[in-house]
């Protein structure tokens, strides 16, 4: 059978969790760069939904597979991103959420070394734990709790940069670690209890907005396509670029903050209810993205409140849909 000439010349990519939040932004932005695109995942906290408008574009390949479990495939680069994201998710099961971070990592990393594909690591602000420096640079240990309710997840991603490291140092392979800080946008799950997604569909349905603790806790939040810009600019650095690498938004904000602009930009009869405050919640978070700026000119361009908007219209939109609350926390449930 004859194939296209194009298919023939074009980068193969994987993305790993890309039917998730992050990586249907991902495969979309991969495939309007013309490239390939296989999304694997095993709809843990992802759905078909979200990538569905891509179904019939010849170039993108949807693919279930949990990432614990070795993969052949030939492929040019792989982005990693199966991971829960949000503390209801990777605590439901932390075991599997460990799991899913180490032998993912490995996993990804064989393919890899297999194939001789560059690899990027979808790694966390989680890494630096509750942070006793700030803001947070890459050179930064961290403060992380090893034994808490958190540790599955944040341990979990400091081994997942341990093992990338170690390929690199042993089998030399091309890898880009990209530090993630708390990102929102259209596609969040609307019941993953992330507190963007939360306060909106709150505000939306006129209910309490639950701060935790007094929210004086701060968190500095990056529209989710500023973000996908910045992944597919640390995949295109030099080889000699590994980082680790922050990437976020650094303007900061309380989560007070964050609720009296919710409330503010959906018009909503909200009243503030004040809850306790979940166990290793760090008190203040916002990166330093000097390196990012200087090694490939990037930074954030939209606002809080310019991302807000957009982000409340696709939340409106599930719930104008004729969903009610209950059903749009339920659409992906
Ligand atoms: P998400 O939960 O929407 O996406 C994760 C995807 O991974 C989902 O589609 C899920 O089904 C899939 N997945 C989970 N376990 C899997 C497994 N074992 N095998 C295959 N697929 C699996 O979350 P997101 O916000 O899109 O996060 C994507 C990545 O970015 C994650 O690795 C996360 O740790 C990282 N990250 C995100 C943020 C953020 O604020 N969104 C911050 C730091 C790091
Ligand atoms: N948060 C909150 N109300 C909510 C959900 C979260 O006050 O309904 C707080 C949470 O305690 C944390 C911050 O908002 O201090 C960010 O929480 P999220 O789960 O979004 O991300 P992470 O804690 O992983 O940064």
């Amino acid at each position: 059978m004859s194939q296209d000439k194009s298919s023939l010349t074009r980068k193969r990519v994987l993305v790993t969790g890309g039917a998730g939040f992050l990586g249907s932004h991902l495969c979309e932005r991969l495939l309007n760069d013309g490239s390939e695109v296989i999304c694997m995942d095993n709809y843990f906290t992802g759905n078909k939904q979200n990538v569905q408008h891509l179904m019939d574009n010849p170039a993108f390949e949807l693919m279930r597979h949990d990432v614990t479990f070795p993969l052949y495939l030939e492929v040019d680069e792989i982005y990693n991103l199966a991971c829960p994201a949000s503390p209801i998710h990777y605590q439901h099961d932390p075991v599997q959420t460990t799991k899913t971070s180490v032998h993912g990592a490995i996993n990804m990393l064989g393919l890899a070394k297999r194939t001789g594909a560059k690899i990027f690591q979808a790694s966390t602000s989680e890494v630096y734990g509750d942070p006793k420096v700030h803001p947070q640079k890459e050179d930064y240990w961290g403060h992380v709790n090893p034994i808490g309710f958190r540790s599955c997840y944040d341990e979990g991603k400091r081994c997942a940069e341990t093992l990338f490291f170690d390929y690199r140092r042993q089998h030399d392979l091309r890898i880009k670690v990209g530090r993630i800080f708390n990102t929102y946008g259209p596609r969040m799950h609307p019941n993953d209890g992330r507190v963007v997604s939360n306060f909106i569909v709150q505000a939306l349905s006129n209910e309490p907005i639950t701060i935790y603790g007094e929210g004086q806790q701060t968190r500095s939040f990056c529209y989710c396509l500023d973000l996908i810009e910045a992944f597919v600019r640390i995949m295109g650095t030099d080889d000699s670029f590994t980082g680790p690498v922050n990437i976020g938004n650094p303007d900061e904000f309380t989560i007070r903050q964050l609720a009296e602009q919710v409330i503010k930009l959906t018009n909503s009869k909200s009243k503030l209810e004040f809850l306790d405050l979940p166990s290793d919640d760090p008190t203040q978070r916002k990166p330093d993205i000097s390196l990012a700026k200087s090694t490939f000119g990037w930074e954030p361009q939209v606002k809080l409140e310019e991302g807000l908007v957009k982000t409340i219209k696709y939340f409106d939109d599930l719930l104008k849909a004729g969903n009610s609350p209950a059903e749009v926390i339920a659409i992906n449930g």
